[in-house]
């Protein structure tokens, strides 16, 4: 019998709202097929928010998801990454690279940073604290090896141009998205709220919710049965 095969996946993108473009990017991470990244009409350019982790290729699934919508790297004005997790910032470095490009992220990215300045002395706390949760000795240490081997998921330093902190407001076509601290999933997560249009990039705020709602038909989903709900939610998993 033949064994079932995954599907490759590949970059795809596809208009969510007007204004608003969903870009799914693939990750070969166990268990999360993909990421969401968004593009925002803003003049005559875009807001790329989130760009998806740094693996041999990765950046030509963001250029052919951007080319669905009609879209070019040559667009992004400003890159806005959600939090510091390397499925969501990975790439910011060859973005920035290409387009010249600022990126906005929240200050306390160092649960990243750290861990790609000194990858031993990081593996070694991640060690640690699977030990002292447990995990048995032999596949921690099949598992530190494979973390060895393998890349960063960053494609270069995260260069932050501006500290993305609540209050900060990205302009777009649609209006200002307002910046919201959202700690939790990592120190540095923040959320896009669009008020006037009811739109939110939640990131993975809502774990549960997001899952649900990426893994269907990807679309804002509206109802006014509660208030937690009355705001279109546009989340992303993450690895
Ligand atoms: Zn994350």
């Amino acid at each position: 019998m033949r064994k079932p095969t995954r599907r490759t996946e590949v970059g795809r993108g596809e208009r969510v709202v007007p204004g608003v473009w969903r870009l799914r990017l693939p990750l070969p991470l166990p268990g999360v097929p993909h990421c969401n990244a968004w593009a925002l009409a803003a003049g005559d350019g875009i807001v790329l928010v989130d760009c998806g982790m740094d693996t041999p290729g990765s950046m030509s699934h963001l250029d052919r998801a951007l080319e669905q919508v009609g879209l070019r790297l040559e667009h992004v004005r400003l890159l806005v990454c959600t939090h510091a997790h390397i499925d969501h910032c990975g790439q910011a470095a060859t973005v920035q690279e290409r387009t010249g490009c600022p990126l906005w992220i929240h200050p306390r990215h160092e649960h990243l940073t750290e861990r790609i300045d000194d990858p031993e002395a990081a593996l070694a706390r991640r060690i640690e604290v699977a030990r002292q949760s447990g995990v048995p000795e032999a596949p921690l240490r099949e598992w530190a090896e494979g973390q060895r081997g393998g890349g960063t998921g960053m494609s270069g330093p995260l260069a932050s141009d501006r500290d993305l902190l609540s209050g900060v407001v990205v302009d777009t076509d649609l209006g200002a998205w307002q910046v919201i601290e959202t700690p939790g999933h990592a120190p540095s997560h923040v959320v896009l709220h669009q008020p006037e249009h009811r739109l939110l990039l939640s990131g993975i705020t809502c774990s549960a919710a997001s899952r649900s709602i990426s893994t269907t038909a990807g679309r804002p989903t509206r109802s006014a049965s509660s208030s937690r709900r009355s705001t279109a939610s546009t989340g992303s998993t993450c690895g």
